[in-house]
């Protein structure tokens, strides 16, 4: 199934090719039949079976379908059972949306990073917006930072001063005094040394 996909052995996968492996390797492995997309789980339920063997876990959950050959959603609930259930809902997928006074007065936009992928072409393409403020010091935050700099916007990039600053951000590979690092190899190296480095020292 490997062939690359277009890219070549040491450089960043760009997010389409990474789409289509992960189709392929779903459709591949039989697993595109077992999964209910765009389907959200309202509730869980423990629930006691004696058919079912004991008991078992009833999700109640509302799914988004889309009529054939349209682009309107509607709504249905559907009811699941298992006997296993595995929880994978992750911890940095819910916006977490500072309020700021004043905001509502503000006039011009606030967006969350989570936001940016819809709001980002008009934002870039609207000629007066000039100035972004960014604030955090993580990934989103460079991301922010980087894409409206590089379109020619001013930026003022706010972190506060009890962060632990900015992420660091490095190319797969790196240089280093005149030696060249795979990053995949240099990061635990240097993640090791610095929880060294922090546990050594007596804060
Ligand atoms: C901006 C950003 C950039 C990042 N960049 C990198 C990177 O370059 N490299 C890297 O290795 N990591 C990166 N990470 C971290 C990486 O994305 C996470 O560590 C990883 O996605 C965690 O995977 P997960 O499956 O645990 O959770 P998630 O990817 O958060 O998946 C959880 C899923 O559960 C779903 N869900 C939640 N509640 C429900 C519900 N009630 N019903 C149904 N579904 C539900 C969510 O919709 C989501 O699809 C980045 C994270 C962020 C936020």
């Amino acid at each position: 199934m490997h062939s690359g996909y277009g890219v070549k052995p040491g450089e960043h996968v760009p997010g389409e090719p990474m789409h289509q492996y992960l189709e392929d390797y779903a459709k591949i492995h039989g697993l595109s039949d077992r999964m209910t997309l765009n389907t959200q789980v309202a509730a869980i339920e423990r629930l006691h079976n004696e058919d079912a063997g004991g008991a078992i876990w009833r999700l109640s959950c509302r799914s988004r379908r889309y009529r054939k050959g349209t682009a309107t959603p509607y709504s249905i609930n559907l009811v699941m059972a298992t006997r296993k259930l595995i929880l994978a809902t992750g911890v940095t997928n819910k916006p977490n949306q500072p309020k700021i006074s004043g905001e509502t007065e503000f006039g011009a936009p606030i967006v969350h990073s989570a936001g940016l992928g819809r709001e980002a072409t008009r934002l870039l393409q609207d000629s007066t917006i000039k100035r972004v403020a960014v604030l955090g010091g993580g990934k989103s935050a460079y991301d922010a930072v980087y894409m409206f700099a590089s379109a020619g916007k001013e930026v003022k990039w706010i972190i506060r001063r009890s962060g632990r600053g900015t992420n660091w951000v490095l190319p797969a590979h790196t240089k280093l005094l005149g030696f060249e690092f795979w990053r995949a190899v240099f990061l635990p190296i240097a993640a090791q040394r610095s929880t060294t480095d922090r546990s050594s020292r007596n804060y």
